[in-house]
């Protein structure tokens, strides 16, 4: 078998897997920390974790701590293209915030709603948790 069939097998696996889909599904509009998958997710942090080593051991992802937070980020283009084309584009607005995630980067953005309340808390420059 050709070796460009290989290369897809890890990736399609990883994919295989409804919350694995949520969390590429995340990440693809921004890096983000375990704790505001977990929230999206609605699961335990040993769950997220769990999903979040497959997608490293497939090499969809890469880790990056910051003290006590520990964030993801897509870093596999093959597979970005492929949610592409399952999924539809993303807006490329940067993480969505959640209510009640206690996350640096949702509790930046409700700060931000309540300091200005006519301005969408996801709106600028900011593409990163
Ligand atoms: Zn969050």
């Amino acid at each position: 078998m050709a070796s460009q069939y290989d290369d897809l097998i890890p990736r399609l696996k990883a994919l295989a897997h409804p919350a694995r889909l949520r969390i590429l599904d995340i990440l693809r509009g921004g890096e983000v920390c375990v704790c505001h998958l977990e929230t999206a997710l609605g699961r335990r942090q040993a769950y997220v974790s769990q999903q979040l080593m497959v997608l490293r051991e497939a090499g969809l992802v890469e880790v990056r701590k910051d003290g006590q937070q520990v964030y993801y980020r897509l870093v596999d283009d093959l597979t970005a293209s492929l949610l592409a084309a399952a999924l539809g584009p993303t807006g490329n607005t940067g993480p969505e915030p959640l209510a009640g995630c206690p996350c640096p980067c949702c509790t930046l953005a409700r700060a931000e709603v309540l300091a200005r309340p006519d301005r969408p808390a996801h709106q600028g420059d900011r593409t990163t948790c």
